[in-house]
């Protein structure tokens, strides 16, 4: 099947969380299953700085934005190891920038334009070279008017009328809503703008019309499927949802193996390990990353990591409670790599310089650090408040790092906790939690410290862990089985 995949981010080209792993992984899995598989990017200033090969195609082409025609081209690239087509859209005004979306915690004030130019353009592509795509598959807000101007504009005009749409939650919290008037700048007839389809709360929401339009919508694991239908994690959208409900799946993500794998990870130099080996392997990356981070080395104290966005959503609220009270108390070791919100910023900074022989945080993006602390680390730790799938936890299993978890979904969905019961069968792989308090946290990361001092215990939860197969293929035969349900749905339409 030929499909067209409209995104903005995918691995290596540029990303800033799970969407840009999610596609630059799932479109090379669905190619090597058959399928004919298309994407389209935003040229982003990351993107010339990826280091792929980027190519002209000579291809320009002019879109309305409002009563303006705004002028782009397309570049070519490929995904890397593969034969699937990434056409870049080059409108540098728009997408040469310091961020891909925002800077200092805002939103570009342009966004709405910024993707509203992208959704045209992914509809330029598909005649500009001629593509024949079944299905669009759109992926977050920012692709949010692909599905919607397929259904109104384009809607009884050929090849537009006969493609199917998917539409992807990768976020629900993320909703791209704008000012109503910026609907002139979408040139979408204003009879869409009501409470059913395009109107939120007074707002064009990106997110709500993609969910109204699309013939099919996903999200990133069964339990955030659920979850998002009810408040609070509906974020508003619970009407909308629940009237598709029954067009709505949850479909949890694969890892892209050829890129986290501790068995070929270039990033561990001569320490690479697998559920054999990883006794010698892990302790020496163990080791390496606490000389890297000037943390003393000694291996016998648990190193608890964390990798990601420093934002609410995750639970830092929860670690800033926990984490002071445990670098005074506790014998353990704390390293956190991430970037986000200026509070969390300066509260690690703080503890860093407070407890530099028990906590090392690097406040920056580093894809070259997240892989040795997955590597290094013995737990990793996630109590996020909301969680559409999560992928560390993932990675974390695959290179013997415990996590421990808020149960939450993707996270409950990935993670079988420590009990007697799942010890007995085998089962367990970390340490999860549910209610979202920072007893329940230091009570699960407790859990795990006896465990850490247990080495029967231990190594079970590790091979347990690493012996897991989150690959792609499983969930790439789900979008397939999707895809073909879509068809059946458009064409009945
Ligand atoms: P989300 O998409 O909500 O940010 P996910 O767990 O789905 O969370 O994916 C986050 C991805 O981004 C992971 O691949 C993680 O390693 C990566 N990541 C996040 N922050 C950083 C950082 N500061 N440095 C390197 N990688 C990061």
């Amino acid at each position: 099947m030929d499909i067209l995949f409209s995104t903005s981010e995918a691995v290596p080209f540029c990303k800033t969380g799970g969407l840009g792993d999610v596609c630059g992984s799932l479109p090379v899995e669905l190619s090597r299953q058959g399928h004919q598989i298309t994407l389209v990017l935003p040229a982003f200033r990351q993107v010339f700085h990826s280091g792929q090969t980027i190519q002209p195609t000579g291809v320009e082409f002019e879109v309305p934005i409002g009563r303006k025609m705004v002028p782009g081209r397309f570049l070519k690239s490929f995904l890397p190891a593969s034969k699937v087509p990434v056409y870049l859209v080059d409108q540098p005004d728009y997408f040469d920038r310091g961020e891909l979306y925002g800077e200092d915690g805002g939103g570009y004030i342009d966004n709405c334009e910024r993707f509203t130019f992208f959704a045209r353009a992914v509809i330029e592509a598909i005649t500009a070279f001629d593509l024949q795509p079944a299905i669009v598959h759109a992926n977050d807000w920012t692709s949010g008017l692909v599905p919607v101007y397929l259904k109104t504009e384009l809607q009884g005009v050929p090849p537009f009328d006969s493609i199917g749409s998917v539409f992807t939650i990768h976020n629900l919290a993320y909703q791209g809503n704008f000012w109503h008037w910026d609907m002139e700048l979408t040139g979408i007839d204003w009879k869409y703008f009501n409470w059913r389809q395009m109107e939120f709360f007074g707002n064009l929401s990106f997110l709500k019309s993609a969910i109204a339009f699309a013939d099919v919508i996903t999200t990133v694991s069964p339990s955030y499927a659920q979850e998002i239908q009810s408040p609070p994690l509906s974020c508003g959208l619970e009407g909308i949802l629940r009237y598709r409900r029954d067009d709505l799946h949850g479909i949890i993500n694969g890892v892209d193996y050829s890129d986290w794998n501790p068995a070929s990870d270039p990033h561990l130099g001569d320490h690479q390990y697998d559920h054999v080996s990883y006794p010698v392997g892990k302790a020496a990356c163990k080791q390496e990353l606490q000389r890297l981070l000037g943390l003393p080395i000694r291996a016998e104290v648990p190193l608890i990591a964390s990798v990601g966005r420093l934002a609410e959503q995750k639970g830092f609220d929860l670690l800033a409670e926990v984490m002071p009270h445990w670098l005074q108390h506790v014998n353990a070791q704390w390293v956190v790599l991430g970037t986000g919100d200026a509070k969390y910023h300066g509260l690690l900074s703080d503890l860093a310089a407070r407890f530099p022989e028990k906590i090392a945080v690097k406040l920056e993006f580093s894809n070259e650090l997240a892989h040795q602390i997955e590597a290094g680390a013995d737990m990793f730790v996630m109590p996020s408040r909301y969680e559409p799938c999560g992928l560390n936890q993932l990675y974390s299993l695959k290179y013997g790092t415990v996590p421990v978890v808020r149960s939450t979904g993707g996270l409950a969905d990935t993670i079988t906790d420590c009990t007697e019961q799942s010890l007995a069968e085998r089962t367990a792989s970390g340490f999860s939690f549910e209610p979202y308090t920072t007893v329940a946290l230091e009570e699960a990361l407790q859990r795990a410290r006896s465990a850490f001092a247990n080495p029967v215990i231990w190594q079970q939860l590790i091979q347990n862990g690493m012996q897991q197969d989150w690959s792609w293929a499983s969930s790439a035969r789900q979008y397939d089985q999707l895809y073909a349900r879509t068809l059946s749905l458009s064409a009945g339409t």
